[in-house]
């Protein structure tokens, strides 16, 4: 067993339910927080359960460069080596040396990279991408993709598309035969924490990663549509929605998005990769995504800049300077609860670290607290 997705309510095409994983249940749809490197910058693993995060991504590129996978591995995998007994998913390091322009180069077999860190050469296939996941031992890993890059020409795309659709293939071959290495599958393995026990649910030792496939075909709904239905012949436990946030119009990305969630199958999770704003990710999750992520709040509030209920608010601005009032009066995060706009400002001001842990904060709070609502909504008017 791997991870189960239970549906428990419907309005329209939003979906309300569980995604049940080795390490936990997260509630649907759900808006993962980026911990790249094991960690959401500024913010402690205590602070991410208060705030009730339930899932993090974290970045198999750049945990594959620093520590590297055989250290994660042999301190019993990455929930162990975070101190996080929760759900993690991690990418498959696939966006990430695509963003590389300069330092790789594609071939069939794989990709070809130097590392930004000190320009060591690397080289990234679905089997190595799948081999360094399992040594990572996340909860969800993702298929080793090309995300195709926009503008592409339609010979382009298609040949990307049919890349992907192979790669997905050998992804699956690998993990199939390599799915029981993950660290916490053996009995060594328990979680160093006392956690969370409950009877009835299967033993760590039995239980394997989920692998899910993903869906390109750039900007192309008929290529969306043929990727989606030769993913899913493929056969994985969900489906992400990638290639999107490239540089294409927003309208754009939102077309895409709807005409590929018709294709996608209704009994299992479909996770959109990359996206959005606070008024995005709900959109997409009444229109039927069950899981996104974005470095967009931890980035901004690293900026100074705050999603709010009334917009968004720069920090920064010496209009708050004097401004007494809570960042956003109807938050009710431990940073609105306590700290003035007027205090929030000079810290950013003065390039205190503590600015950052606090926009942060509050940032994912807004995020989540989002998505709580969209889920509040979903079973208010299912039936
Ligand atoms: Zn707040």
């Amino acid at each position: 067993m791997s991870i189960q997705f239970q549906i428990d309510a419907t309005r329209g095409s939003a979906r309300a339910g569980r995604l049940i994983t080795p390490h936990g249940e997260v509630e649907t749809p759900v808006f993962m927080p980026v911990g790249t490197l094991g960690s959401v910058k500024g913010v402690s693993q205590d602070v991410l359960e208060e705030l009730g995060v339930e899932i993090l991504l974290a970045n198999t590129y750049h945990l594959f460069l620093r520590p590297g996978v055989e250290t994660v591995r042999r301190m019993g995998g990455l929930h162990r080596f975070m101190a996080w007994d929760r759900a993690i998913l991690t990418d498959s390091g696939g966006f990430q040396v695509f963003s590389l322009n300069d330092l790789r180069k594609v071939s069939e077999e794989g990709v070809a990279f130097r590392s930004h860190l000190d320009g060591a050469s690397h080289f990234l296939s679905p089997e190595k991408a799948m081999e360094v996941q399992i040594g990572l031992g996340a909860d969800i890993i993702m298929a080793f993709d090309e995300c195709t890059e926009y503008p592409a020409d339609s010979e382009r795309v298609r040949d990307s598309m049919e890349m992907t659709l192979r790669w997905a293939a050998r992804c699956k071959n690998y993990f199939e035969e390599h799915k029981y290495d993950v660290p916490w599958g053996v009995e060594t393995a328990e979680p160093r924490s006392a956690g969370r026990t409950n009877a009835s649910a299967p033993t760590r030792a039995e239980a394997t990663q989920a692998l899910f496939g993903i869906v390109q075909g750039g900007m192309d709904r008929e290529l969306r549509r043929q990727s989606a239905a030769r993913t899913i012949d493929i056969g994985f436990p969900g489906y992400a929605i990638g290639g999107l946030s490239v540089g294409e119009p927003r309208e754009l990305t939102r077309e895409i998005v709807l005409s590929t969630l018709e294709h996608l199958p209704a009994d299992q999770p479909r996770y959109l990769m990359g996206v959005g704003t606070p008024e995005e990710i709900a959109e997409y999750a009444k229109a039927g995504v069950d899981m996104m992520d974005c470095v967009l709040p931890t980035r901004a509030a690293r900026h100074g800049l705050l999603f709010t209920s009334e917009g968004k608010v720069s920090i920064k601005q010496a209009r708050y300077a004097q401004d007494e009032s809570a960042l956003d009066p109807t938050c009710d995060c431990r940073v609105c609860r306590r700290y003035s706009r007027a205090y929030l400002r000079h810290l950013y001001a003065s390039n205190e670290l503590l600015a950052q842990v606090l926009n942060t904060v509050h940032n994912l709070h807004h995020y989540l607290a989002t998505m709580r609502t969209v889920r509040a909504w979903i079973r208010a008017g299912s039936h």
